[in-house]
């Protein structure tokens, strides 16, 4: 089961799904849901949630009508119902004695990379620290056109940016039908779709059923974005009692599946467009050890050319010169300068803090 196979996971969850017509948070459901979440974690698993519900939530306390909201009105109301939200989330999931942190990101924390590396990190960081970020977009800030507007896309994103092997996007459709189920009986739920051809997206335009902000044809935008980035996505019914157990039990759901490896998605996109910023030049030792799969040590380095922070874009070369493989710093080209040469045991007291041991790690490494 795909779920079960998942280390990381990203669940998205809809204001439909939190906040019923009539405008009543839906907190049983959401006590059951940090129920599921419990039993994630204590499968080991790293979690991060995508809600929505600022704009739906500011506009409940504020007593305003969502529809016809300008969009400087909607992003003060944004912000007031932000606070809601997560003192929500809060209330419900310390009960259960989960913990619970706050990312707000914009369209372009997610699309650029030296943005995008340090997000990365956070999340790490904090799945260390026992803690699950809820994400949602800074919609105070965001404006038309720097605003992914539906959390579909930007729950994706933010797949593909912490690498995780699984997307669940609750929705409050079963997910994706041949036909619309309420009008045609003998429709039939789809349950892996690996080609998103002509065919889903006439049948995701026309699905009429789901009325959150993107619709299924946002959820088929992600997707997408989840395919190429070699993560497993899921759309299935957030409107049901323990939603993750349910997909885990019965499988009522529709699953698309990646086109290429997490790993290789990831190369690619560390070689992908942005220039190097530097140079690392490696002794013979360090390039056998970089052919073996390893990842790049300080001791292997002869020396440093350019200017470049944590996390840029870097070229390896040999002692000659000849490019051998481009990746992600893990280091300064400053801290590199005073470790170069050096065992890892010896960065401690050089750098006088605790850091990683690779200067460049395997998995963000491609060679050349
Ligand atoms: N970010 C918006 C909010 O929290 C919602 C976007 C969406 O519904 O997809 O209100």
């Amino acid at each position: 089961m795909y779920l079960k196979k998942s280390k990381t996971i990203v669940i998205k969850i809809g204001s439909t799904i939190l906040i019923d017509e009539k405008r009543t948070v839906r907190k049983k459901w959401l006590a059951e849901f940090a129920k599921d979440i419990k039993d994630l974690l204590d499968q080991k698993k790293n979690i991060i949630l995508v809600s929505s519900g600022a704009i739906a939530l500011g506009c409940k306390k504020l007593n305003l009508n969502k529809k016809n909201l300008k969009i400087d009105k909607s992003q003060a109301i944004a912000s007031v119902g932000q606070i809601e939200l997560m003192n929500l989330f809060n209330k419900i999931f310390s009960s259960k004695k989960i913990n619970l942190s706050q990312i707000l990101l914009t369209l372009e924390d997610t699309e650029q990379r030296r943005r995008a590396i340090n997000a990365k990190r956070t999340f790490e960081n904090l799945f260390e620290l026992g803690f699950i970020p809820v994400v949602n977009e800074n919609d105070s800030i965001a404006t038309t056109e720097i605003k992914y507007g539906d959390n579909d896309r930007l729950a994706s994103r933010v797949a593909q940016i912490s690498g995780a092997d699984c997307l669940v996007l609750l929705s409050d459709v079963d997910g994706l039908y041949t036909q619309n189920p309420k009008l045609f009986k003998n429709s039939k739920l789809i349950k892996e779709i690996k080609n998103i051809d002509t065919n889903i997206e006439k049948i995701a335009t026309k699905s009429i059923s789901e009325h959150g902000t993107g619709g299924m044809k946002t959820k088929i935008e992600a997707a997408k974005i989840c395919q190429l980035s070699g993560c497993m996505m899921v759309i299935a019914n957030g409107l049901l009692e323990r939603p993750i157990k349910k997909i885990i039990d019965k499988n009522k759901c529709t699953w698309f599946l990646p086109k290429v490896s997490k790993l290789d998605a990831r190369k690619k996109w560390i070689i992908s467009s942005v220039s190097p910023k530097g140079e690392l030049i490696i002794d013979d030792g360090a390039i056998n050890a970089l052919k073996k799969g390893k990842s790049l040590l300080a001791a292997g380095i002869k020396k440093v050319e350019g200017k470049f922070n944590k996390g840029d874009h870097i070229k390896i070369l040999d002692k000659n010169f000849k490019e051998y493989a481009r990746g992600l710093s893990s280091f300064s080209s400053e801290e590199i300068n005073k470790i170069q040469g050096q065992h890892s045991n010896k960065i401690y007291e050089l750098l006088g803090y605790i850091s990683k041991s690779e200067v460049v790690h395997k998995d963000d490494m491609v060679e050349i």
